[in-house]
Order: structure tokens, then C-alpha cells, then sequence
């Protein structure tokens, strides 16, 4: 039984969960989802994760309707196949992924997972952070996947395509990253769909007199994306030899592109501040891969609300297997692999 008010009491819960019942074929019921959101319960976004983590592992799922409070999943086996999944709103669809990649990946056929729903939403993760932040940590531990981003979506009008490969099992690695190594680069990109070039230029400005990066320094581009709907984001990335942070920035109706900036320097400053390879957001979405894979261990710039939560969340399935300790360098994680679990 999972309290859903767990930690930051947030629909990540909700996603782990499902990720680790279908890996463990453990089942678990769920209470007061979403319970620190101002509108609780499962939103279309969510009620997508559950139907398609049952429709993956032909579970049952009672309590699966719009605004529930409640869940019950009972998960049969994982079946490897070619799935496509429509949030029917600008819903995440990074968000989708993070439920069903994890017991996908364990399998030994592969798997595609075409998600229909928003691409560049406020709090989540972009195609980009997946792409290049994400999958390239996931590959180090033996979890190999692609994202290809068809079309773009945006809130509200949604409507954003992505079709993730997902390899057959290969064996897992444990982790170790505690270093980020030799810088390789920065970028910026403005995505326009039916928005003013100026909006791009200006963001890009902004961009780049935020976090004091030169036109010689660091490259720019402002691509017009196709969409079914307006929209716009800003997006800010560094790499490193063995790690990077991408941080964006969400354009809204009467949101001044200097504002929409403004938020993808404020992410990637903090990452700059620190010397910790892995960010803040990365951390919470590697705890539940590692545990399930090899484990590992790793420095994080910080401990949010967000990881305590995946902590608690882990704990109430395997123990104490996500250990943060304060160091110097911000947070180091240790986390224990249960393969085969
Ligand atoms: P709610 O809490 O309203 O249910 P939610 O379902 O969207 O919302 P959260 O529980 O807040 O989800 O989880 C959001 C997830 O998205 C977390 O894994 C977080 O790390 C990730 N995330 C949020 N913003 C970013 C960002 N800018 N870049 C990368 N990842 C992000």
C-alpha cells in the first residue's frame, strides 16, 4: 500500500510505481494521488501511464478513470511488442516513458512505444533532456534506447509525436559518476511553432547575456517546428566528457521571451555553480533504472523533493536501497541494483 502523499507528493510517484510493479510483478494499491496538487487525482497524463503500463503487462487496474484518488494494480507479465499510447491532451509524454521504459528495457526482445501528447510541457522533462541527458547515462548501465522526435507538441493543443526503441536486455553495469571530466561544449536553441523569429533571437540573447556566452563561444539556432498547435521553447545545454544538463524554458501566451529565457539560465546556472555531474532532475530519474538494473552510485548537485520521494517510494519496495549522503561536492548516492528481484 502506497500513500500518494508520499514526499513531494506528486504524479512521479505514481509513475514509479507502476514502473517497479511491472518489473517486480508486485502489485500495490495506491491512496491520495497527487495529494499536494491543486487539482489531485489522475490526470489525463497520468491515467495514459496506467493504462498503458496495464495494457504492457496485461494488468489489472481498478481505479483507473480521470480525477481518481485511488488505484489498485495488479500486472501480469511484461510483453515486449510495438505499442502506440495517446494522452488525448498536451499531456507529457516524457512523462509516459518514464513509466513503461524501466520493465520494457528488462526484456529480451525489444520493444517501440509511439506516445502521442505534448513534447515541451512546464515541469518535464523535454524530448531533448531524454536525449541527451538521459539515455546517455541509461546506455552506461546497459539500458539502450533511442527517442525520435516525429512532431512537436505543445500546451495546449498537444498533438506531438515520439517513438522510442527500446533494445533487448543487454547485461546490466553498475554506474560510477562522481566526475563530469572535460567540458565539450554549449548550445542554445529557440523552438518556434507559429511564433514571431524575433521571439527566438530575443530568447537566444537572453540566453546567452544570462549566463555571460558569446555569439564565437557557444552556437544558436532558432528552428520554426512543425506542430498542430502554436508554441515556443527555449532550450540551454552543456556537456561534459561524461555527463551534461539541458534546461529549458516553456513559452506561454503573454509570457515575455525575456521571462521564458530566464528560467532555462536560472536550471542550467545552478548546474554551472556546481561540479556534481548529474542535476537535479536527472537524479530522480535515475533512481528507479539503477535500482532495477546493477545499482551504483553517483554525485548530484542536490537532493530534491523529487528524489526523496523515489527514495521512499523504493524503500517501500526493496528496502533501503538509495542511500544520499552531504558531501563537499553536494550529494553522493549510493544505490543498490536488484536485477532479477
Ligand atoms: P504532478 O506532480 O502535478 O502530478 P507531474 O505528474 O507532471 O505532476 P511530478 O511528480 O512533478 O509530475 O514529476 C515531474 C518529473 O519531471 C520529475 O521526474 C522531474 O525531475 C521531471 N522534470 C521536471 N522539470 C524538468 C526539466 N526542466 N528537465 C528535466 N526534467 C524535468
Amino acid at each position: 500500500v502506497i500513500d500518494g502523499a508520499l514526499g513531494h507528493g506528486g504524479g512521479q510517484l505514481l509513475r514509479s510505481a507502476l514502473a517497479l510493479s511491472m518489473a517486480t510483478g508486485r502489485g500495490f494499491e495506491m491512496t491520495a494521488i497527487r495529494a499536494a496538487r491543486k487539482k489531485p487525482g489522475l490526470m489525463r497524463q497520468h491515467l495514459t501511464c496506467v493504462r498503458a503500463a496495464a495494457a504492457v503487462c496485461g494488468a489489472t487496474a481498478l481505479g483507473a478513470a480521470l480525477g481518481s484518488t485511488t488505484l489498485t494494480f495488479s500486472p501480469g507479465p511484461v510483453m515486449a511488442g510495438a505499442y502506440r499510447f495517446d494522452i488525448g491532451s498536451a499531456g507529457g509524454t516524457m512523462l509516459v516513458l518514464q513509466a513503461l521504459l524501466p520493465a520494457l528495457a528488462r526484456l529480451e526482445a525489444p520493444s517501440t512505444i509511439t506516445l502521442i501528447g505534448g513534447t515541451h510541457n512546464p515541469l518535464a522533462p523535454p524530448a531533448e533532456f531524454i536525449t541527451d541527458v538521459l539515455l546517455p547515462v541509461l546506455a552506461r548501465i546497459g539500458l539502450r534506447a533511442t527517442l525520435r522526435l516525429v512532431r512537436h507538441g505543445f500546451v495546449p493543443a498537444g498533438g506531438g509525436e515520439i517513438v522510442v526503441e527500446i533494445a533487448a536486455a543487454a547485461p546490466w553495469q553498475r554506474l560510477v559518476l562522481h566526475e563530469r571530466g572535460a567540458r565539450r561544449g554549449a548550445s542554445v536553441r529557440a523552438l518556434l511553432a507559429g511564433v514571431p523569429y524575433d521571439v527566438g533571437q530575443r530568447e537566444v540573447a537572453a540566453v546567452r547575456a544570462g549566463l555571460g556566452w558569446s555569439e564565437a563561444d557557444v552556437p544558436a539556432q532558432i528552428a520554426q517546428v512543425e506542430s498542430i498547435g502554436p508554441g515556443n521553447a527555449v532550450l540551454a545545454s552543456v556537456t561534459y566528457e561524461h555527463a551534461g544538463e539541458l534546461t529549458c524554458g516553456i513559452g506561454e501566451r503573454g509570457r515575455p521571451a525575456e521571462q521564458v529565457a530566464a528560467e532555462a539560465v536560472r536550471g542550467l546556472r545552478d548546474y554551472l555553480r556546481c561540479t556534481a555531474p548529474v542535476g537535479e532532475h536527472l537524479c530522480d530519474q535515475l533512481l528507479v533504472p539503477l535500482a532495477l538494473a546493477a545499482g551504483g552510485e553517483f554525485t548530484t548537485t542536490t537532493w530534491s523533493p523529487h528524489a526523496e520521494a523515489q527514495r521512499l517510494l523504493l524503500g517501500l519496495f526493496f528496502g533501503d536501497v538509495a542511500r544520499p549522503t552531504r558531501t563537499e561536492a553536494g550529494w553522493r548516492v549510493e544505490v543498490d541494483g536488484v536485477a532479477g528481484a
